[in-house]
């Protein structure tokens, strides 16, 4: 099996990447940071986060795996303790995996050039200093036009990450989905917004068209402050593409959402 660590930069995750790495070798795996066949991370989600986007072009052959440094991570949730565990399944190649879908990101600016991008959790677009105003249209009809703060459109695994914070709904990663929830939307006899997050299945997709040519921020996942100026449209869908993760033992979904809001750390 050929394998990649990726450790946030800590003393912690560092000692820990360094004793994983010789006991894989020793179980015959193979070190191989340009063509692994899974990528452990070790840190936080935010480290899975980085590993993910590291091999985004690699994201329909590789597996991820997360083991958390720190308190229980959505994607980093196999414990320092559980090593031996998790070293046994690489060296054996016991590669059962879940696929979670992903949010496609195609942004055209002014100037007639195109971008597209891959998110993990989610994407935001954020005013600075004035209110954004953005007409939104699902599948080509225009809906509404949105005056506030900003808007996130999140995966179901992200929909846990800042979606739960704006009061979106938790998506099972199972159903191919896109969430849409408001930032502080302006709502009155004038202006009106749908208010509610949405939900929009695979092959719908949204597009946020910004009204004025204002500054506003971008961020997907980890990456944040990219300021577009010309920036004419931004198209949100599910990807055609998933990412697998290694799932060695059993650790449902909704027991991990029960784990990290509700109840005590366990794992
Ligand atoms: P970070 O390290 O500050 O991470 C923020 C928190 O988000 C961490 O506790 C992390 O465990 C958690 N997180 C990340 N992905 C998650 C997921 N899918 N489900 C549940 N929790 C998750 O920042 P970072 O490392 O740069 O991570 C970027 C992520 O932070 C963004 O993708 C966004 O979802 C999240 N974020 C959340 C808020 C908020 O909740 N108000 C605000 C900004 C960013």
């Amino acid at each position: 099996m050929r394998f990649a660590i990726t450790a946030r930069d800590d003393e912690r995750s560092h000692a820990l990447k360094q004793q994983l790495e010789q006991a894989l070798t020793d179980r015959g795996c193979i070190l191989d940071v340009s063509q692994p066949e899974i990528v452990v991370s070790i840190g936080g989600d935010g480290t899975m986060l980085q590993a993910f986007h590291s091999y985004l072009d690699q994201v329909e052959t590789i597996t991820l795996v997360g083991i958390h440094t720190g308190h229980l991570g959505f994607y980093a949730d196999w414990r320092p303790e559980e090593m031996d565990e998790l070293i046994d399944h690489i060296a054996k190649q016991d590669l059962a995996t879940v696929q979670y879908p992903l949010l496609e990101l195609s942004i055209d600016y002014a100037d007639g050039s195109h971008n597209q991008l891959l998110a993990l959790n989610e994407c935001t677009i954020k005013s600075f200093n004035q209110t954004l105003v953005c007409d939104l249209s699902i599948r080509g009809d225009y809906f509404e036009t949105f005056r506030g703060d900003g808007l996130c459109v999140s995966t179901p695994s992200g929909s846990t990450a800042y979606n739960k914070a704006l009061g979106g709904a938790i998506v099972h990663p199972a159903l191919e989905a896109i969430q849409i929830t408001e930032m502080a939307s302006i709502n009155n006899r004038v202006y009106r917004t749908i208010g509610s997050p949405m939900l929009l299945p695979k092959h719908h997709d949204v597009e946020i068209r910004p009204v004025n040519p204002i500054d506003f921020q971008m961020t997907y996942d980890h990456y944040a402050s990219i300021i577009h100026q010309n920036v004419t449209s931004i198209r949100c869908r599910v990807s055609d593409k998933k990412v697998k993760f290694a799932r060695f033992r059993s650790f449902p979904f909704w027991q991990r959402v029960r784990e990290s809001f509700l109840a005590d750390e366990r794992r």
